[in-house]
């Protein structure tokens, strides 16, 4: 049954580039959408700048232009980054635009008229000289805990801390360099708890459909552990975005008409009548409630809450649509470490293109996407070899090699039949190739690739054991020949097909030189036979690796280039909405057994290093007050330190004192979370499925505080 989808990737936040971490997910998407549509599936696929908020207005105030003047210059960029790296997005909008404020008030104003908006004041740190509030990213001071000097309102970058901006010592605004001060304001919020029940059977739902990954569901349902707070959605003026109807001064959250940007994007190409078959009236039909459509959005882990739990709370409240997908990928690292600007792996997506062929990194990519939330790594000696082996060496040299023999000796002309042998060989990998619509679709393109990939060997061996070469020399053997070229090609043909949602650019290539356009997986049910193709031109080269050493030389060289209002790490939109987030409690100990999903592949050992395990001596353990579930322990660290850590093992703990003077083993590089009990610093270990099955891992008599566990 063809299916009607609207697909979506997280919008792009407009105070800077494109980098390969924006990449990975929108080629993920862009390969999805280009799949399913192959599959024979109507699927619309837009997307957004994301141009509101205080990081946007300071930067065009510091670069002496208005907001509008730099969201601009940002979404031509964007627009050109993505259309070069094939990205072929039906819409490309801005949030800011008079498309957004009308949905944004219409799903504002339904939720007030249900009664799921409150308002009371809130206390924030407040700019004397700006006029001001400032976000927790525009505070800096001295660290309460460790004394750094220069460290953000929310989290200390050198002890790891994590503290409330009125905690920091000496603070000072980043906009003014004044001294802040505290004042209240009147903030409005969305009721959550109203949604709880809602979400809590929404999420089951969808994890049972298929629309929402088990890790995802795990890890949401440690937020409902203590109830959803209220999420406060406005800000304060001067803030560049859309302001709150009948509230003067009082301006929507860049996170409220973040997600609606989906809905403008696509009411306006629904109204612009560029696409066959999409008509003005086909919007409220996508997203009115009960619609039998599907909207299914790509996004990375980073912003799961926004995406599974804001957002369908607004729609639902707003009596629209819910998503029927939200597919979360995780992280691009290189070479096995975060990108960094001083080693040149923070690179810019219009760098990468300077030097090397977007269908490359595609396919690198897709060789290692899975439907997890594994963090993908960008090896770039893998990546140059697997690109010469795989898509040039197995895939395009099928093509060069045969295609001279059919131009000189059978004038162009693949033949008009094969025999019985060759015809069972074509359906047998036509069919095993069939599997891929599948994958595709479930978003296990790496699976889809080595399939691909093993159909290109048994062509190979077929060309290799047939070698035309040396039968394209006797004169006797030319009908037989012509079958092996005939096949040759078709086997070409069947791996360009399968290959197309990946390498679009290289695959239209190959079809123009098999003078073929296709646009249906299912072209390759039937080979191509009788059929003229077109003179051969190269379809692709290697990678020679100077190409990619230049591309990391210019990205470090790029951010020397770069002026400081851009090379400063700018606020992005998620460290904005760290101070957002609902305060729930995330349940730090025990993800359970699903929410770790089996990595395909072995780690390596530095995969390991880059975990600070340590032995920890229990010095206070207790139960928390308002939580069934968490202990706080105090943990002797040696060398680093006393630390407090909540860990959800209440039940199979219930006498906490009992745990006075364990060894435990804790992870003491784990980023610290704020809870509403306070900060827990690392994670302790322990096995088991959860609830009271949960044992704690110690160490033998001896070990000190402190030691590492190798
Ligand atoms: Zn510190």
């Amino acid at each position: 049954m063809p299916r009607e989808i609207l697909a979506t990737s997280a919008l792009p936040y407009a105070n800077g580039r494109i980098h390969l971490g924006h990449i990975v997910e929108h080629v993920q998407s862009d390969i999805w959408v280009r799949a399913m549509r192959m599959a024979g599936h109507t699927v619309h696929y837009v997307c957004a700048d994301d141009a509101h908020g205080t990081s946007i207005m300071l930067r065009a105030e510091k670069e002496g232009i208005t907001p509008e003047a730099l969201i601009d210059g940002v979404w031509r960029e964007h627009t050109a980054d993505l259309r070069d790296f094939g990205v072929a997005y039906d819409h490309y909008s801005s949030t800011n635009g008079e498309t957004n404020r009308e949905q944004t008030y219409r799903i504002w104003n339904a939720l007030v008229a249900s009664g799921h908006v409150e308002s009371r004041p809130v206390k924030q740190l407040f700019d004397p000289e700006r006029q001001m509030f400032l976000p927790d990213r525009f505070i800096k001071g001295e660290c309460p805990n460790c004394h750094a000097k220069e460290q953000y309102g929310d989290a200390c970058e050198v002890c790891g801390n994590t503290y409330n901006p009125i905690d920091l010592i000496n603070p000072y605004s980043v906009v003014s360099g004044a001294k802040p001060v505290a004042k209240e304001s009147q903030h409005f919020f969305v009721k959550l708890a109203d949604f709880e029940a809602m979400l809590k059977e929404w999420l089951e739902e969808r994890r049972a459909a298929g629309g929402l990954q088990s890790e995802v569901v795990n890890k949401l349902k440690e937020w409902f552990a203590d109830g959803l707070r209220s999420w406060d959605v406005s800000r304060d003026a001067p803030y560049f975005g859309f302001e709150i109807p009948d509230a003067p001064g009082k301006y929507f959250y860049v996170w409220v008409d973040a997600p609606i940007g989906y809905f403008a994007a696509f009411k306006e190409l629904c109204e612009s009548g560029t696409k066959p078959g999409l008509q003005a009236t086909d919007f409220e039909r996508f997203i009115r409630a009960g619609s039998d459509t599907e909207m299914i959005h790509f996004i990375g882990k980073d912003i799961i809450y926004f995406h599974t739990l804001f957002w369908p709370a607004m729609l639902h409240g707003a009596n629209l649509r819910m998503p029927t997908a939200v597919n979360v990928h995780g992280f691009l690292t290189v070479d096995g470490a975060k990108m960094s600007k001083s080693r040149g792996t923070f690179v810019n997506a219009r760098t990468y293109l300077e030097h090397l062929d977007a269908d490359w990194l595609r396919y690198y990519l897709a060789s290692m996407l899975g439907p997890t939330l594994a963090d993908i790594d960008l090896d770039l000696k893998a990546f140059e070899e697997r690109v010469n082996s795989h898509l040039v060496g197995k895939w395009v040299n099928i093509a060069s090699r045969c295609a001279g023999f059919v131009h000189k000796l059978f004038d162009g002309k693949l033949a008009n039949a094969l025999p019985a042998a060759e015809r069972v060989r074509y359906a047998a990998a036509a069919c095993k190739l069939q599997a891929c619509a599948a994958l595709y679709e479930a978003r296990d393109y790496a699976a889809a690739m080595r399939l691909i990939m093993e159909v290109a060997d048994e062509a190979n061996a077929y060309v290799a054991e047939n070698a035309p070469w040396t039968m394209a020399k006797d004169a006797a053997r030319r009908a037989e020949l012509h079958t092996v070229l005939t096949l040759a090609l078709n086997y070409f043909r069947l791996l360009s097909l399968w290959l197309a949602p990946v390498v679009p650019v290289t695959a239209a290539r190959a079809f123009a030189f098999l003078a073929d356009t296709p646009t249906r997986f299912e072209a390759a049910d039937a080979p191509l036979l009788g059929h003229a193709i077109a003179p051969f031109h190269t379809l692709a080269t290697r990678i020679d690796p100077k190409q990619i050493t230049a591309m990391i030389e210019a990205s470090k060289e790029s951010l020397a280039a770069t002026p400081p209002s851009a090379g400063t790490p700018s606020p992005s939109k998620a460290s904005e909405a760290r101070q957002a987030l609902p305060s729930v409690s995330p349940n730090p100990v025990s993800p359970s057994p699903e929410s770790r999903a089996p990595s395909p592949d072995f780690i390596s050992i530095d995969d390991f290093a880059r975990l600070d395990l340590r032995v920890g001596k229990v010095i206070a353990c207790e139960a928390v007050d308002g939580s069934d579930k968490l202990l706080r322990f105090e943990l002797d660290g040696g060398e680093l330190g006393k630390r407090q850590i909540f860990s959800g093992i209440k039940a199979a703990y219930p006498q906490p004192e009992t745990l006075l003077g364990r060894n435990v083993v804790f992870i003491a590089n784990l980023a610290p979370r704020k809870m509403r009990f306070g900060v827990s610093a690392g994670m302790i270990l322990s096995a088991g499925t959860g609830g009271n099955d949960l044992f704690l891992l110690d160490a033998d008599p001896g070990a000190q505080p402190g030691a590492s566990v190798k």
